[in-house]
């Protein structure tokens, strides 16, 4: 059947543009080497550096996905044959474990249940025996997509430093950098990869790579070590530095990311992180009225951008997001690989309000009861309008009048 209504997009990536977004590429081709081209680019540079909440390094702009980024940051930094420490709990997580050993590195991988995330203390136990520092870097998937599973950065950098650990940092943000706080300063993250399409609500097509001073210069002491070509930061550098670009850049994605990145500074990253985490908390109400359960294992791992919802026994989640596909126009993340037939996914991330998150729920209630499964109609949906109307926090009326003067 087709509509005339846009289908709705609820999965984890590709996520909604926001029309400012849209309405900012629409234009003409433009000479990437004019003179002019600079004062656009620098400040945008710039700009990112914001996003990641850097103290120092850079941001690479790659015309990729994230999986560019994340073969650019183990190839600007590592040597084949290095040892490295990874995790996986999921499709993403297993992706980019199978990257680094496809590159040549030597992995050591803590295997996790699905449904939980990085090992924090397994990874503070394994960094305090490895005296002589053969482990070059730590791999963590800050939001592992697959599962709705968020991690503890900041705890993975803690245990490095207990360890006194010189090792890299590597995370991959590609479903939480500007959704979820990610503060590379603070937290030492030396590689951080994300791409354009999910919290920077965008189109497919540039892998985004935020990366420390401390991951900058082993760059350039390693030169050489792993061969690299497209995603070269040296070649990045010597261009970008004029604020150019070694080969055709998507100047039209730059002028959405100049868009999405003001809407993002104009609502306040504090203010975008607050919005993803009550978007998410009225989803687990609705999963909770439902009776149904979450893959995440534990609220400690609940992920503010991605609800993974296990099926009872016996129900194919693959009927029900077909049935969301063609019955209700919308359009629900599938179970991957693990969790495959199992599970559905409900993506909350980006240009997102309670309006839209009623909408999708809605939709959900419909697919499951449609699908056998023993729920009633309005049971989620009212549980997270009651969160929604109980935890509101803007004003009624409108905005509170500017005190006054003294
Ligand atoms: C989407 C995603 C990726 C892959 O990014 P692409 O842009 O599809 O290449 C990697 N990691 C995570 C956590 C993701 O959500």
């Amino acid at each position: 059947m087709t509509t005339t209504v846009t289908p709705h997009l609820f999965i984890p990536g590709p996520t909604n543009i926001p029309d400012a977004v849209r309405m900012a590429m629409n234009l003409p081709m433009e000479d990437m080497r004019s003179p002019e081209f600079p004062k656009f680019t620098l400040p945008l540079f710039e700009d990112l550096k914001k996003a990641f909440k850097m103290k120092d390094g850079r941001v690479f702009l790659f015309p990729s996905s994230g999986t560019g980024a994340w073969e650019s940051a183990i190839e600007n930094t590592l040597a084949t044959g290095d040892k490295v420490l990874m995790s996986r709990f999921g499709q993403f997580s297993l992706l980019w474990v199978d990257m680094a050993e496809r590159l040549g590195l030597k992995v050591e991988v803590c295997d996790e249940e699905w449904g939980t995330g990085v090992p924090v203390e397994k990874y503070a136990d394994i960094l305090a025996k490895d005296k002589n520092h053969e482990i070059k870097a730590v791999f963590v998937t800050q939001n592992e997509t697959a599962t709705g599973v968020a991690s503890d950065v900041a705890g993975v950098r803690k245990a490095l430093d207990a360890a006194k650990h010189p090792a890299l940092l590597m995370v991959d943000g590609v479903s939480s950098v500007g959704s979820l706080d990610m503060r590379m300063g603070e937290w030492g993250v030396d590689c951080c990869v994300s791409g354009s399409q999910k919290g920077f609500m965008l189109p497919t097509g540039l892998g985004i790579l935020a990366v420390s001073q401390k991951a900058l210069d082993i760059n350039k002491s390693k030169n050489g070590r792993m061969n690299r070509c497209f995603f070269s930061w040296e070649d990045m550098i010597k261009t970008n530095d004029l604020g150019y670009f070694p080969y055709t850049p998507a100047t039209q994605l730059f002028h959405g990311l100049r868009t999405s990145l003001d809407l993002l500074f104009a609502e306040g990253l504090d203010n975008v992180f607050a919005r993803h985490h009550r978007l998410a908390s009225g989803v687990r109400a609705a999963v909770d009225a439902w009776g149904l359960k979450l893959c995440a294992k534990e609220p400690k791992w609940y992920s503010d951008t991605v609800s993974t919802v296990m099926v009872p026994e016996g129900i194919d989640s693959n009927a029900i997001t077909k049935t969301a596909y063609y019955r209700y126009n919308t359009s629900l993340g599938l179970g991957l690989n693990k969790v495959a037939g199992k599970a559905f996914r409900i993506g909350h991330l980006g240009a997102l309000d309670e309006f839209m998150i009623g909408g999708v729920l809605f939709a959900v209630e419909m697919a499951l009861k449609d699908n056998g499964v023993n729920i009633k109609l309005g049971s989620g949906t009212g549980a997270a309008a009651e969160y929604f109307s109980k935890t509101a926090t803007k004003s009624a009326t409108g905005p509170t009048p500017k005190a006054k003067a003294a």
